[in-house]
């Protein structure tokens, strides 16, 4: 099975997300949207989550929010509940995203603390993590990738669902796509990583940054590369069908 999520960060009206998913699902008959080998998934911004849930409920595409907070309900003004999406019938939550990471300050215990909630929910993580130019340079890649991993992971229920998205900071939003070779060494290194931390070899592996029609059929060929997690090439229906098709 091959995953292919689509993060919108803070594009797109809810009117705008409404037509992006009536000609996603071109007449609920587009037969990629069925096929068992992959899965669709769409994280809009929140004020979309109800246009999500409206068109894509009775879908076999996925949706959820691009974050959410450790708790679901209280005096948190601003952030987002993971039960809300749940009562909305959305499946995944998207956390630990760089821009998360870098913008807001977000750290991996903070992080870990919502990998748990989500699961204790019985919804699905998508966990994101990669190094940065710096730390790539500086030879420190695979100790950063394996402290979040480690740290990331210390709540995570491993008998429960959870989806991994391996983004070198360098590569989102540049055009800067990794080579192949970074790629696969780095996948077969997080794939180490988890059998390691005792998670079972079938947890998804995706790889974003810069992913696109043209460069997703040799990406997705890589081992341990189940996926794409694509923010701009994602905003098109044309070309993220085009990846998932890849
Ligand atoms: C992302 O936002 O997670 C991402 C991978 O963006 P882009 O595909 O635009 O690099």
């Amino acid at each position: 099975m091959k995953i292919f999520a689509a993060n919108w960060k803070l594009q797109k009206s809810p009117k705008e997300a409404r037509e992006f998913f009536t000609e996603l699902l071109g007449g609920a008959n587009r037969p990629i949207l069925s096929k068992k080998d992959r899965r669709l998934i769409i994280f809009p911004s929140s004020p979309c989550l109800e246009a999500a849930s409206d068109l894509l409920g009775a879908s076999p595409v996925w949706w959820g929010a691009q974050n959410c907070y450790s708790e679901g309900k209280g005096a948190f003004t601003g952030e987002i509940s993971a039960q809300i999406v749940k009562d909305l019938g959305g499946q995944v939550i998207l956390l630990g995203h760089s821009e998360r990471r870098v913008l807001f300050n977000e750290g991996n215990e903070f992080i870990a603390k919502k990998v748990g909630y989500v699961q204790s929910l019985g919804l699905i993580p998508m966990l994101c993590f990669g190094e940065t130019l710096s730390e790539r340079e500086g030879g420190k890649t695979f100790s950063v990738i394996g402290s979040q991993l480690k740290e990331g992971l210390k709540l995570a229920d491993r008998s429960k669902q959870i989806l991994l998205a391996y983004e070198p900071v360098w590569a989102i939003g540049t055009g800067k796509v990794a080579s192949l070779e970074q790629v696969q060494e780095a996948h077969q290194q997080i794939y180490q990583i988890l059998s390691e931390l005792g998670f079972n070899s079938q947890v998804p592996i995706l790889y974003g940054g810069s992913v696109k029609p043209e460069n997703a059929k040799e990406l997705i060929s890589i081992p341990h590369v189940d996926g794409f997690l694509i923010g701009g090439a994602s905003l098109e229906t044309k070309s993220f069908l085009a990846i998932a098709d890849a």
